[in-house]
């Protein structure tokens, strides 16, 4: 009976996309894809009309985000995923420190850990739905942590927690979206398929003089490094505007239309207004109902771009995102290894937080209805 609800066309959002990673893709994206993408697909990217976009994405990031000097936009083949390690291989001098609040988190830990040219790594575990900072080890050199873990929904502080040691942050879907000071980094790494709305498959990442001088020093050192996974020749090629191997253009593209869009609206600061009013909006919301509760207890560590609301257990959330998804609103279920009754909301810049309050009064319509 649920299955064929229908929610009336007055509540629903105008877009019903509110996954996190791949997120929603502004039409103006799309388009700009059509009319670019018909001189620019199908040709070299080692020929200057692809070197250009490049040059476009690295110039806009570093405008977006207000890079201090020195610091240079690297990017590669990969995605987030990738860049584990290449981290791992290029940057981890002998041991490596994280923080670790979730599935992503982990992914890293797992990277490092397994290496065999690496000391055992340290790493200090938060439990799910909370977030926190490495502690510190004398004898570590690089500390890593995300910004925001899209598994839970938590987010943690950006802070040197110490000089003596690199600054290396999984910002994969909090770049764009989170406010940041990169002072405080070193590797500011992310994805383009969650803030900046293309698609996936690229690593980029902000490094800073310290991190480029750890990556050459490292590449001079006898430690075998696999060629896609060598920062040092990452860094050649992101310097003459280019990756190791083939990009997706379509890509390159809809990110630099984004990074435009985004500092034609006013940069960073405008982006994560847009988040954090999307974001108190269903903070506020879920607070003023019996049936849902913020899965992150500490309001300091709810996430502003991907908020995770349990549900009631008289309320089976799978069913409610089944009668969502058949009316069109699609990708708000739970990271599947959580395993919680819960709505995971992404409310990356892209999507209009009009219609974030469309979504919960289409929520709150389903509720309603089913109970
Ligand atoms: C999505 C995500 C990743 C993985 O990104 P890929 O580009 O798919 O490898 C890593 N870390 C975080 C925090 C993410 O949200």
């Amino acid at each position: 009976m649920t299955q064929n609800m229908k929610i009336p066309a007055s509540l629903l959002p105008r877009d019903g996309r509110f996954g996190s990673g791949p997120s929603k893709v502004r039409s103006e994206q799309v388009d700009a894809l059509a009319t670019s993408g018909r001189h620019i697909l199908g040709t070299s990217h080692r020929q200057a009309p692809v070197k250009d976009l490049v040059g476009r994405i690295q110039q806009g990031l570093c405008d977006m985000f207000d890079a201090p000097a020195g610091y240079e936009v690297l990017l590669g083949n990969g995605g987030s995923t990738a860049l584990w390690d290449a981290l791992t291989f290029s940057i981890v001098r002998e041991r490596a420190a994280h923080a670790a609040f979730g599935e992503f988190g982990n992914k890293f830990v797992a990277s490092t850990s397994g290496a065999p040219f690496l000391k055992q790594s340290a790493v200090t575990q938060y439990s799910a739905g909370t977030a926190g900072l490495p502690a510190i080890h004398t004898d570590a050199d690089i500390y890593a942590w995300p910004h925001n873990e899209t598994s839970t929904g938590a987010m943690a502080p950006i802070t040197r927690i110490t000089d003596d040691a690199l600054m290396i942050i999984d910002a994969t879907s909090a770049a764009g979206g989170l406010p940041v000071d990169l002072n405080a980094t070193d590797m500011y790494y992310f994805a383009p398929q969650k803030n900046f709305a293309a698609d996936g498959g690229l690593w980029l990442s902000f490094a800073s003089p310290a991190a480029i001088e750890r990556i050459e020093s490292i590449a001079t050192t006898d430690r075998w490094i696999p060629e896609f996974l060598s920062l040092s020749t990452a860094l050649t090629n992101s310097r003459a505007r280019q990756t190791l191997n083939t990009p997706a253009l379509a890509t390159l593209i809809m990110l630099a239309d984004q990074i435009e869009w985004f500092n034609r609206q006013g940069g960073l600061s405008w982006a994560t207004q847009r988040t954090a009013t999307s974001s108190s909006l269903l903070y506020t919301w879920a607070q003023n109902r019996e049936f849902l509760t913020p899965f992150v207890a500490d309001p300091a560590h709810r996430s502003q771009v991907v908020a995770t609301l349990d549900l009631d257990d008289s309320i089976d959330a799978m069913a409610v995102s089944k009668v969502l998804r058949a009316n069109g609103v699609v990708d708000i279920d739970p990271y599947r290894k959580l395993g919680r009754n819960q709505l995971r909301i992404a409310v990356f810049p892209a999507v209009d937080p009009a219609d974030v309050e469309s979504l919960t009064a289409c929520i709150d319509f389903v509720v309603e209805a089913m109970s």
